[in-house]
């Protein structure tokens, strides 16, 4: 909406029809009450007319007609919802008249099929019946929804009938219900040989001059019908909705004020409008007379107000509304129409026969009526403005309560897992508690909007309630998850806990020696086939706490991933397998011991089966002076590697020198592996977008090398990989040296047979060696000092040993060992546990075999490549599978979160230059303390 069409609305102008000035009708008071409830209710257009006698007294409009700023005016087309009722019993009532139904007679003598659920009374339902709303025929909530446009759409509303119970005996009680009119627009169709909307036509609005009125939403907008709004939160929104012309003998009809005139002349003059008659004055007297207090007549509602009897109906669809008020004594009529309605607005007006028809407009009609005929004025009720005064501060309370909730969740859990949960029925009891709470909406809403019409319909009219309870829903619903899974977790703690504390007379103890990407997923494997037998104990050795995804490590250097993220503590993975954070220094397989040194002191721990998963280290040994070259194997050397890169640009960036300068700008790489390759893409990628905040650097500067001395990239994977890898580094300036070994490494250079590149950053990545302390175990190993396993991953040398991953040597189905990658790790880990379990329980233990899945590698800026199975990806589609599937490899699910975070931060976020070096700040750190002490000290002497 404009601005400026919005400021219009305020400010609500009058636009004036064709009246006929009256000095008994108080004009002035009533344009000054409408432009007050107007703005009040915050109606974005109004237009209201009365008729006194068989003249136009009052025709104004007010407000805007749709959201370009249009104005209303008199002849703008509304719905008039069930105000389209009336029309609906004059074309019967005419049909009366003219002998072509009798009003006692049975609805099936007119439509033959009518039924409803209960057959036999089907045949006692009248035609007067229905026109009086005392048939019993339900409110049917389905065809609300209906969009048909056909011929038989209405056919289709009265069959749906037969499917529907009634609400009490024919003719005994009012129940006010769309489905009457409905069936009396079949009946007027069945009986005239034309549809409703012609008859209608042809019969009521040609007769009456209604140019500016339709029986189509179409061509009404065609000829300037207002938008519809409807009010969320109390801001009018604006609508179009469907045109539903299976309700429209109900609801349907779209009139002009003006041509609403028209109606009520007629209505008011015996039927009679200028020369022309649409109904004899017998009809009308029928049509007018009222049964004993407030009642429903023939398509119009009686209300007693005070001494006199006024004839109504209001209307309302889930857009507009209007109310019609007439006073037969006075001879006055007012017609009320607006282009905005919610649900609320129902309540806010004294209502008629109808619990739910108090909105706006039928107060409206009613003081006009009112100020009109100089009759008291009648109660206005608590108004739309109030109630949405209410509803929005409900809402808010109910809002701020739901955050306050949600903020204390932790606390909650904290105090809970303080408290513990000591049995099965506080267990029970808080789980139905935490259900109760938060599943109850959102199932009640998945109910209600499946299976009840009625909600349906509501949420037609109050979107906003609908929305606002949809979301809090779905907070709860999660919620509840988050909920129902501390509760399951604190549960699990104090059981494993109490578990853990009664352990004895343990028969079995099970060692595993590392705890990285094979032995983690080891020990977790052995935590589920025997973490609940007490006479099994499993540990867990690891130097550090926490276990790291190689794979992310590359954009944990690069800063895409918070560097933690591509770690995951230990012990929250474990349930019942005791975990050491220690150095395993020796594995006495005599003895059967693992020696280990914890920070405090070393000890040893027994075993019965051991897993050794040690991982490999990089191979110093290859290429003199490797002990120049950086490693990339740990959090630390990921770490380490990025401040270093970031160092060399600050000071590239200040360096006089230009030998220094290009020392300092070149990276190069020894090893063209995967690790090698993945890493020197991450850099290039790293460095490309470091360089935007160096702007004394020039792109050109920055030299890139990788050498491999292998014939081509990647030699473990397909040449697909290979090729892409090659091609693609080559594109972003990299020298790819292949089948060239390198000779020497230096503190700042690498020299080959061809040649020598000076470099400040060189990171080695040509080959591992297995870890010391496995290479040292005195059992069978290959020449590389790998474990030798059978294909079970058992020692070949001893039965109590099992080893898998980077440090072992396992005959794959074709002979060759297994490749050193995590893919292969992870699932011999899981076979290695089984078979330890089994070989407990005395089962024999089954061989570890394993076809790979295929290879990815990501090279930085969204580009990677895979051969899965033969099925070749590149770019950013292999990207994001190789994301998703490392995202799965982490163990927890707040981990991948995180990590999900952090990619997805990392999208639209410039890259992080932060260098953060531990040691070199303490250093600072003390200087500086060391500085200011002496300033201190001279100052005192
Ligand atoms: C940077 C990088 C990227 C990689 N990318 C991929 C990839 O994309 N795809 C793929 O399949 N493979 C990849 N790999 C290879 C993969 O990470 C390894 O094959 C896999 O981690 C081997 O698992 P593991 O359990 O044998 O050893 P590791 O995962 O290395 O675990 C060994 C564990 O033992 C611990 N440890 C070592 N010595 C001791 C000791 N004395 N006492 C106690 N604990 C000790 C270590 O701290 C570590 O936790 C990558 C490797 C690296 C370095």
């Amino acid at each position: 909406m404009k601005p400026g069409a919005f400021l219009l609305a305020l400010i609500p102008l009058a636009r004036l029809g064709h009246a006929q000035s009256d000095d008994t009708v108080p004009i002035q008071q009533i344009d000054a009450y409408i432009t007050r409830t107007m703005r009040s209710a915050r109606f974005p257009g109004v237009a209201v007319g009365i008729v006194k006698g068989d003249r136009v007294v009052y025709l104004r409009a007010f407000g805007r007609a749709d959201p370009s700023g249009r104005r209303v005016t008199p002849q703008t087309p509304f719905l008039i919802g069930s105000v389209t009722k009336s029309f609906t019993a004059l074309a019967v009532l005419q049909l009366v008249d003219a002998g072509r139904v009798e009003l006692d007679a049975p609805v099936q003598r007119y439509v033959p099929w009518f039924r409803v659920g209960d057959s036999t009374i089907s045949s006692r339902i009248t035609v007067r019946q229905l026109l009086t709303m005392t048939s019993g025929l339900p409110q049917v909530y389905e065809t609300q929804f209906w969009t048909d446009r056909d011929d038989r759409a209405l056919e289709r509303t009265v069959r749906l009938l037969a499917t529907k119970q009634l609400t009490g005996e024919p003719g005994r009680t009012f129940g006010y219900s769309n489905a009457n009119y409905e069936t009396l627009g079949l009946i007027v169709q069945v009986v005239s040989g034309e549809s409703y909307e012609n008859y209608v036509k042809r019969h009521i609005l040609d007769p009456l001059d209604m140019r500016d009125s339709f029986l189509s939403q179409d061509e009404a907008f065609g000829r300037g019908m207002a938008s519809g709004y409807r009010w969320w939160f109390g801001i009018p929104v604006p609508v179009t909705l469907p045109y539903r012309r299976a309700e429209l003998p109900a609801g349907y009809i779209i009139a002009s004020t003006q041509d609403m005139m028209h109606y009520l002349i007629a209505e008011l003059n015996d039927g009679r409008y200028g020369n022309t008659s649409v109904l004899s004055r017998r009809g009308m007297a029928l049509r007018h007379a009222a049964g004993p207090g407030n009642s429903y007549g023939l398509g119009w509602e009686f209300v007693r107000f005070g001494e006199r009897t006024l004839i109504n109906h209001d209307g309302g669809t889930a857009n507009f509304q209007s109310s019609l008020f007439i006073d037969p004594a006075a001879g006055v009529g007012v017609y009320v129409a607006a282009n905005a309605i919610n649900a609320l607005d129902a309540f806010a007006s004294p209502h008629g026969l109808s619990p739910l028809d108090g909105q706006t407009t039928r107060a409206m009609a009613h003081v006009i009526l009112s100020l009109a005929t100089g009759q008291p004025l009648p109660s206005e009720g608590i108004g739309h403005r109030r109630l949405t005064l209410i509803f929005d501060l409900m809402i808010a309370l109910l809002s701020v309560a739901l955050v306050i909730s949600l903020m204390r969740i932790r606390v909650r859990h904290r105090r809970m897992a303080r408290q513990g949960i000591p049995g099965r029925a506080s267990l029970w009891s808080r789980i139905a508690f935490a259900l109760v709470l938060n599943l109850t909406l959102p199932v009640a809403l998945v109910y209600l909007s499946l299976a009840a019409p009625a909600w349906r319909a509501f949420a037609l009219f109050q979107p906003d309630l609908l929305y606002w309870l949809y979301a809090v829903a779905v907070v709860l619903f999660i919620k509840g998850v988050l909920e129902l899974l501390f509760i399951g977790r604190v549960y699990r703690q104090g059981q494993d806990a109490r578990f853990m504390a009664r352990r004895s007379h343990i028969e079995t103890r099970v060692v595993v020696v590392g705890g990285g990407v094979g032995g983690l997923a080891a020990a977790r494997h052995l935590d589920r086939l025997l973490g609940g037998r007490r006479e099994v104990e499993i540990t867990l050795v690891n130097r550090d706490n926490f276990f790291l995804l190689s794979p992310l490590l590359f954009e944990a250097c690069s800063g895409v991933l918070e560097l933690r993220h591509c770690a995951q503590p230990i012990r929250p993975c474990l349930r019942r397998v005791r975990f050491l954070e220690a150095t395993a220094q020796e594995i006495d397989v005599a003895r059967r011991i693992v020696r280990v040194a914890g920070p405090d002191a070393a000890r040893e721990l027994p075993y019965d089966q051991v897993i050794i998963a040690l991982g490999a280290t990089t191979n110093l040994s290859l290429i003199p002076g490797s002990e120049y070259a950086r490693t990339f194997k740990t959090v630390a050397d990921g770490l380490l590697l990025r401040n270093h890169v970031i160092e060399q640009l600050e000071r590239a960036s200040t360096e006089p020198s230009a030998e220094r300068r290009r020392g300092r700008l070149t990276t190069t790489i020894i090893g063209g592996g995967l690790v090698g390759v993945e890493l020197l893409g991450e850099l290039t990628a790293f460095i490309e977008d470091e360089l935007r905040y160096y702007p004394d650097i020039r792109r050109d500067e920055l030299h890139f090398h990788l050498f491999e001395a292998g014939k081509r990239l990647m030699p473990e994977s397909k040449p697909f990989l290979s090729e892409y890898a090659d091609r693609l580094l080559r594109l972003r300036g990299v020298e790819v040296h292949v089948a060239t070994p390198v000779q020497e490494i230096g503190p700042a250079f690498v020299r080959w047979a061809g040649g020598r590149v000076e470099s400040q950053t060189i990171v080695l990545a040509a080959g591992i060696v297995p870890n010391a302390v496995a290479a040292a175990a005195n059992v069978a190993r290959d020449r590389r000092g790998r474990v030798l396993t059978e294909p079970t991953l058992r020692s070949t040398s001893d039965p109590r040993v099992w080893a898998f991953g980077d440090c072992a040597s396992t005959p794959s189905p074709h002979g060759e060992p297994y490749p050193a990658l995590a893919q292969h790790a992870v699932r011999a880990a899981r076979t290695a546990a089984r078979n330890v379990a089994a070989v407990i329980d005395g089962r024999p233990p089954k061989p570890f075999v394993y076809e790979s899945l295929g290879m990815m590698a990501a090279f930085g800026h969204t580009r990677a490549a895979c051969d899965l199975k033969g099925l070749k990806l590149t770019g950013f589609i292999a990207w994001w599978i190789r994301r998703t599937y490392y995202l799965f490899q982490m163990p927890r699910w707040d981990t991948r979160f995180r990590i999900a975070v952090d990619w997805t931060v990392s999208l639209f976020s410039r890259p992080d230059l932060t260098k953060i070096d531990l040691a070199e700040e303490r250093e600072l750190e003390q200087r500086n303390q060391a500085a200011n002490g002496s300033r201190t000290g001279s100052l005192a002497s």
